[in-house]
């Protein structure tokens, strides 16, 4: 049993996308809203960052010439949307959630306010923090690990396709390597790219472990809060 009271989890917005990688597969957001249902009804606290890139990707427009701080607005829209998603899916398995927008939009969901954020989850209902930081020129990755700090998270939960991190692609090299535990160090040092830099930085600032699963196995993510199943921990102790 890890013990974990209160986590944080970040889901890219293709985990919202099914096979096609793009838009919003209705059958995955309720998959989705599933795992995260089963593990909010063991009572931990849960916080989460949903990504938009199966919508709008800030840097991949402004490699066509798109303003990259509007793209970037637009890629902060597009995680909003995909919280309303997941807002939805989990009301209706019956999980009280509240979506926090770094970008105001009173008219949609609440604007992010760290301690009314917290007194959400202190009264177990879940918070999808949506907009990421608010800020263009930033992830919904150092959103997460600004989230769980500013919640003062036990864990940073990164839901990815594959169950760990692995020192190259393990879909297009097949013998490439998977660690079970790494020291934050490694992973900026090592180029390993299972987040970007900054969101690495900040939980190692704060000491906060990022853990890393498959969020398409069935089941995984209640196994990985309990301290079972497949994962790569980065801490500071690898
Ligand atoms: N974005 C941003 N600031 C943030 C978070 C996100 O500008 O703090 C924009 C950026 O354009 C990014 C897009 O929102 O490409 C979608 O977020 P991200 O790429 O992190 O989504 P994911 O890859 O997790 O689906």
């Amino acid at each position: 049993m890890a013990g974990y009271k209160r986590i944080l989890l970040k889901v890219s917005g293709e985990a919202l996308a099914g096979g096609a990688s793009f838009g919003i597969d209705a059958e995955r957001v309720k998959d989705l809203a599933r795992e995260v249902s089963d593990v909010a009804a063991s009572g931990i606290q849960i916080g989460v960052v949903v990504g938009g890139g199966n919508i709008f990707r800030g840097v991949a427009a402004a490699a066509q010439k798109m303003d990259r701080v509007t793209a970037d607005h637009m890629g902060m829209l597009a995680t909003v949307i995909n919280s309303l998603a997941l807002q939805s899916a989990l009301e209706q398995r019956g999980v009280t959630t509240r979506v926090q927008s770094a970008i105001s939009m009173q008219a949609v969901c609440e604007p992010y306010i760290r301690r009314r954020a917290l007194r959400h989850l202190e009264k177990r209902r879940l918070v999808i923090f949506a907009a990421g930081t608010g800020n263009p020129f930033f992830t919904t990755d150092t959103a997460a690990a600004l989230r769980a700090s500013e919640m003062g998270c036990d864990a940073l939960l990164k839901a990815t396709k594959v169950d760990g991190v692995y020192d190259a692609d393990p879909y297009r090299v097949p013998d490439a390597t998977r660690f079970d535990r790494l020291d934050y160090r490694e992973v900026l040092a090592r180029d390993l790219r299972v987040m970007d830099a900054s969101a690495i930085a900040l939980a190692r600032e704060n000491d906060i472990p990022i853990l890393v699963f498959s969020i398409f196995e069935s089941g995984g993510f209640a196994r990985v809060v309990r301290g079972e199943g497949r994962y790569t921990i980065i801490d500071g102790k690898g």
